[in-house]
């Protein structure tokens, strides 16, 4: 049987990820009137909890132009990230009335105040903060986390109403590695025939787990997997770069697009929290225990995990030689501070090492990028140049 085209399914996917009103949740919910929509910023959470007792895991994110914000700026100032502040609209507007339960980490004060904010505004939402340890390294942050992870768990038991067997939590892990090994698998293709899969293909197929069932997006990931074998493509003239910046607040699409047009994007840290663990999780023994371990000991990095284990610069620099990179795009969302903390910490590092690097800001709902397009033209030509 001739599989579908790529396009195809990536069109599909396009349509569910870009409606603000959650299509794939609202079609969930129709056939599971009882259930309920635990909410969370795309930065990792362990949504196995949230599964196993049957309620659906949502990353909340921004919408590009879609959504204007208008109610949430009376509530957020001006100068907090656009994603803090599209959330809450969201919500407020009533686009977005499917919450249950939100749970916020604690990456930034934005994030941390963000749940009192949330709490105040709407009662019928169980608001909480997950409490990640500071300290990664410390031999007392497996226990902690698995205790946070439990209070957590009987949260999320009280809003559905339900109690969680340790056979439920190693299902949901397997459902949850299986979607893991599918995103590697992507990025794989992405990484060594960036010719065959855009960076915005691989984008969209990769946040639709974030609006969907996770049953629903494996299936997914399976079909557009076979398409891309299916799939000719030839090397073009690119210089190969790792995206960073895209941790928490994600860059519009239309930017991501105009980056691609000059350069392949081997790697990045799009959607962090969906590539976060990067091994399997395993399912003998106590599985909070394990997805508590895997969250610190088995996970990649990010400006909002403090982890001396892990420094950002070592990890940026293997991440370009790993993906086979020439260059670097070291992106910040506006008025992220962790991300623009960070920032002066690669380009030191980068200029240190001799890798060409460009240095942007982005805002999720930003709508104009000719200024940008000239600056990744003109960084990418003249690579090609001296690479010549
Ligand atoms: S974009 Fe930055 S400032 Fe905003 S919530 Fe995320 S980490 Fe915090």
């Amino acid at each position: 049987m001739p599989t579908e085209p790529i396009e195809q399914i990536v069109d599909e996917v396009r349509a569910i990820v870009e409606d603000p009103s959650y299509p794939a949740a609202r079609r969930w919910l129709d056939t599971h009137p009882d259930g309920k929509v635990l909410g969370h910023f795309q930065v990792y959470f362990p949504e196995e909890l949230a599964h196993a007792a049957g309620v659906l895991p949502i990353k909340v994110a921004g919408f590009d132009t879609a959504l204007q914000i208008r109610k949430a700026d009376a509530h957020l100032a001006a100068f907090v990230c656009s994603i803090a502040r599209s959330a809450l609209e969201l919500v407020m507007s009533g686009t977005f009335d499917l919450l249950d339960m939100f749970v916020f980490p604690p990456i930034c004060d934005v994030a941390r105040h963000s749940c009192a904010v949330w709490a105040r505004n709407f009662e019928d939402i169980d608001c909480q903060i997950l409490y990640l340890p500071h300290n990664a390294a410390s031999p007392a942050a497996v226990p902690y986390l698995a205790g946070e992870y439990r209070r957590i768990l009987r949260e999320i038991e009280e809003v559905a109403s339900t109690r969680v067997t340790d056979e439920a939590l190693r299902a949901s892990i397997q459902l949850f590695n299986e979607n893991r090994r599918l995103i590697r698998e992507l990025y794989r293709v992405k990484r060594e025939t960036p010719w065959k899969l855009a960076a915005t293909e691989a984008y969209l197929l990769t946040r639709a787990a974030g609006v969907m069932p996770r049953e629903e997006h494996n299936e997914i990931l399976r079909r557009a997997l076979a398409a891309l074998e299916e799939r000719e493509g030839r090397p073009q003239d690119r210089i190969k770069v790792v995206f960073v910046g895209g941790f928490c607040e994600q860059p519009p699409l239309d930017l991501i697009s105009v980056v691609q047009d000059a350069c392949y994007i081997v790697d990045d840290d799009f959607m962090v929290g969906l590539r976060w663990i990067l091994e399997d999780v395993p399912v003998d023994g106590d599985p909070i225990e394990a997805l508590a371990d895997a969250y610190l000991n088995r996970s990649d990095y990010s400006p909002v995990q403090h982890d001396p284990r892990k420094p950002k610069e070592e990890m940026l620099l293997r991440k370009i030689r790993e993906s086979g990179a020439e260059a670097a795009i070291i992106a910040a969302a506006k008025m992220c501070e962790p991300g623009l903390e960070e920032q002066v910490g690669y380009s030191q590092a980068l200029f240190a090492e001799g890798i060409p690097h460009l240095v942007m800001e982005f805002e999720e709902k930003s709508t104009t990028f000719e200024q940008t397009r000239m600056e990744v033209e003109t960084f990418a030509e003249s690579l090609l140049f001296e690479f010549a």
